[in-house]
């Protein structure tokens, strides 16, 4: 260590503090999480919202057959069709297409035609075989009760909206999101919705299961993990952060009617969809900055997502550009002083959301002497010519900072769930599976859930040395498919 620390530096590192996120908060965190969670369990309304998704089992990597998916999201539309065959390995076939502008504001029949035609089109170049024969009798025949549907392609459909999910192929729209207005849709069942479209083109198709993408990468990792085990949490760390895991049905008290005899289900499990972005919404237990406080009076939903808002790709860089803004406006520091001391009007800089959350990563992930990479941003993206290494060090102080606190905070659900499994005492390995850019590209996002991990007592070394974690790629094409196939195995069974 150099005797006197660098002005710029030491002021760096007082506000990186301010992101300390330490074991004893990591525990209490935990706490909160596992009281909330079964909050969510017993009752409608609650923080976490912990929504049923019916499905009730998860693969392990043995399941075959021949499925399809639609993705629905909020700029493109996919369909493709996966080959599961039986091995954790599957074969995707797809095709991709831009949502033209005018389909996301009409009516619900003309989207849902939209991707009933998109459906066609897939089944006549890609599964021509099973198409033409079965369309043909479909057309000739009269009635629909005229011909059987032994050879009907089970799909899942994977809806990026809000939805209230009554079974595992129904649930209401509750409102649109991402620029969509499609007013009469609103309440209606859009899984029927499409059914109807596809029914009106004589499609051999049945829309099986409604997929929250969550769902879709805990089903997506269960099935392509090595070995058989199952994988307990589907989580995602991308533009916003989410989880999904297999819950014991007997704790999952708000579903009345678990006697009925469609629940009568004998996995005694169901996948749980945390919602776990607006976890802790009052800041009971949350880490709160000044610059937490500001940025989330600049979004559309202050007060909301508040955990989503510390930890999320959308959110990072921003909170990354206020603190880079506060160490600027520190007259001790003169950060950029070799640059002119000065940071140009029109930089991204002074722009509200102006820095995207994959500078973070090449912040982390640059480890030349000089720190040149971070410089060479600087210059291109924010147009600060002339960073000295002092500068640029400063900056990766406070990325560092942010990006660990983000990573410890997503060690917060994962312990709880884990702990909550008991899976830990019983098994050797559980698995977790993860998606998204942050996770997937921040250098080391892993390795610092893992410390917190450690830092929980409960699970301590011996604990986390258990956790296997897997990016799960795909999983609102595979993790359609897979759930569509549990949802036909359960019919059927
Ligand atoms: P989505 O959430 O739409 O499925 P992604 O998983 O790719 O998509 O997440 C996109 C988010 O990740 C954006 O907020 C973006 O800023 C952030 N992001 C993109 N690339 C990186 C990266 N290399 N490192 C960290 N974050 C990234
Ligand atoms: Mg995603």
């Amino acid at each position: 260590m150099p005797s006197s620390i660098p002005p710029v530096l030491a002021a760096a590192t007082r506000i990186a503090r301010e992101f300390d996120y330490p074991a004893s908060e990591v525990r209490r965190g935990v706490k909160e999480f596992i009281n909330q969670m079964h909050e969510g369990l017993s009752k409608e309304g609650a923080t976490l919202n912990q929504i049923p998704s019916y499905i009730t089992a998860v693969p392990d990597g043995s399941e075959k057959g021949l499925y399809l998916a639609v993705d629905l999201g909020g700029t493109n539309s996919r369909v493709c069709s996966i080959e599961l065959h039986g091995d954790s390995t599957f074969a995707l076939t797809q095709n991709k297409v831009a949502i033209p502008r005018e389909l996301m504001v009409c009516t619900s029949s003309k989207l849902f035609i939209f991707i009933a035609g998109q459906i066609e089109a897939f089944l006549e170049q890609h599964h021509n075989e099973h198409f033409e024969a079965h369309v043909l009798k479909r057309r000739l025949a009269g009635t629909r009760e005229e011909y059987k549907d032994e050879e009907v392609f089970d799909l899942g459909f994977t809806f990026s909206f809000p939805v209230n999910q009554v079974g595992i192929n129904r649930g209401t729209l509750i409102r649109w999101t991402k620029g969509f207005s499609i007013p009469d849709a609103v309440g209606k069942d859009v899984c029927e919705l499409l059914q109807t479209a596809i029914d009106d083109l004589d499609l051999p198709v049945r829309v099986s299961a409604l997929v929250n993408d969550t769902v879709g990468t805990l089903m997506a990792r269960s099935y392509t993990a090595p070995g058989k085990t199952e994988t307990l949490l589907g989580a995602i760390f991308g533009t916003g952060t989410n989880g999904a895991y297999v819950e014991k049905l007997s704790n999952i008290t708000k579903i009345a009617d678990l006697t009925d005899t469609r629940y009568a289900i004998p996995t005694g499990k169901m996948v749980i969809n945390t919602e776990w972005g607006s976890f802790d919404n009052h800041l009971n237990v949350l880490p709160t900055t000044t610059f937490d406080r500001e940025l989330d009076v600049e979004t559309v939903n202050p007060g909301i997502q508040m955990f989503e808002k510390r930890v999320s790709g959308m959110f990072l860089g921003e909170i990354l550009r206020r603190s880079i803004l506060s160490l600027f406006c520190d007259p001790t520091a003169k950060l950029f002083q070799s640059a002119g001391g000065s940071i140009a009007p029109d930089s991204a800089l002074y722009k509200l959301w102006g820095i995207d959350t994959s500078f973070l990563s090449l912040v982390e992930a640059d480890v030349t002497p000089d720190l040149r990479v971070i410089a060479d941003s600087l210059r291109k993206d924010f147009n600060i010519d002339g960073a000295s290494a002092i500068d640029c060090q400063s900056v990766k102080v406070l990325v560092h900072a942010i990006g660990k606190r983000a990573a410890r905070l997503s060690a917060v659900p994962v312990g709880a769930i884990l702990l909550e499994s008991g899976k830990l005492e019983t098994e050797d390995v559980v698995d977790i599976g993860v998606d998204g850019s942050l996770v997937e590209y921040y250098p080391n996002f892993q390795g610092y859930i893992r410390e917190a991990l450690r830092d929980i007592p409960e699970i301590g070394e011996a604990g986390e040395k258990k956790v296997q974690i897997g990016i799960a790629k795909d999983g609102s094409g595979v993790g359609a498919a897979l759930s569509a196939l549990v949802a036909r195995k359960e019919e059927s069974s």
